[in-house]
């Protein structure tokens, strides 16, 4: 049976060590806070962001929320973005992507503050993660896969890892951050040849293609770590990550589960960032 790399422990961990930091933060008078930006309604922003504003108040951290309507303009949007960047009292800002609206989210995260920028919206923090600098914020996704990886205590120097995904905010950052622990990293897309052989070479598997079941029985191999960073809903409406669980379960040997893995970290994540913001204001 594989051991199962539950999220919880590793976000309760760091939480707690992350109370502690805002607490010595309020005894200086600052009252760490994270601004979140949501765009419209859609559900898997809201259940994100209930999710957040949960773990900041556990890590001693209040939100402010800018809630705009799905219609809203250009303008609009970067009108908060201006407020959230003259705000003193505000450290961190979350805001919900992919906007329907392409060009007002690439303006807004131009127009953020760097300093402000939690979660990777601004080229100044992904030019931290692609020159291994420690300038800005990875995105809180693929640094919750490093968290986990790191809290389970799974060595990563000389390892064969398989990223599948490509995109800028899990499979490009986890590639080069897993790159920087000495990792040898495939990197694999939809335009992949043999997916299911380059999956079954790696030592460490870690899975962010956005479909639901594309992992099974012959993408693994006996004793291999799979990381499922994958938030699908199913044909029965249930929530899956991208690796059929009762196939590659029995073949492997640590696996997390989805819900309660990754994504259950990504928000811890999220707070540190908010915390190093306030701490580096205040130095
Ligand atoms: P995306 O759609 O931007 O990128 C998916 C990537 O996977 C692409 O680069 C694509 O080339 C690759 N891909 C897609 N289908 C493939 C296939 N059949 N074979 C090989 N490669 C394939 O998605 P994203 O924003 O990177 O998110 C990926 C998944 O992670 C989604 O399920 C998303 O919901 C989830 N997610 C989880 C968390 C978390 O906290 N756990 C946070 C954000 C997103």
């Amino acid at each position: 049976m594989a051991k199962l790399l539950k999220g919880a422990p590793a976000a309760a961990a760091l939480t707690e060590k992350l109370a502690e930091r805002s607490e010595a933060l309020k005894a200086r008078g600052v009252e760490p806070c994270l601004a979140i930006v949501r765009v419209g309604e859609k559900g898997d922003d809201i259940a994100y962001e209930n999710a957040a504003v949960k773990r900041c108040a556990k890590a001693g951290i209040t939100v402010k929320h800018f809630l705009l309507r799905a219609e809203a303009g250009k303008e609009e949007l970067l009108e908060v973005i201006r407020e959230i960047n003259a705000d003193d009292a505000v450290h961190g800002c979350l805001m919900f992507r992919p906007l329907g609206d392409r060009e007002a989210e690439a303006a807004a995260c131009a127009l953020l503050d760097p300093a402000k920028d939690a979660d990777s919206m601004t080229e100044t923090s992904l030019a931290g993660v692609f020159a291994c600098t420690d300038r800005g914020y990875p995105p809180c996704t693929a640094e919750a896969v490093m968290e986990l990886l790191d809290y389970y205590q799974v060595p990563l120097e000389g390892k064969r890892v398989t990223v599948i995904g490509r995109s800028m905010v899990i499979g490009k950052p986890v590639s080069m951050m897993l790159q920087k622990k000495n990792a040898t990293v495939t990197m694999c897309h939809t335009r992949t040849a043999d997916l299911p052989g380059a999956c079954r070479q790696a030592e460490i598997l870690v899975a962010a293609a956005g479909k639901a079941g594309l992992v099974d029985e012959t993408f693994v191999s006996p004793g291999q770590i799979v990381i499922d960073v994958g938030i699908n809903v199913n044909k029965e409406g249930k929530m899956c990550g991208d690796v059929d669980f009762e196939r590659v379960e029995p073949i492997v040997s640590a696996i997390t589960p989805v819900p309660g893995g990754v994504g259950a970290v990504t928000t811890a994540m999220l707070c540190r960032h908010v915390i190093m913001a306030a701490e580096k204001k205040l130095k």
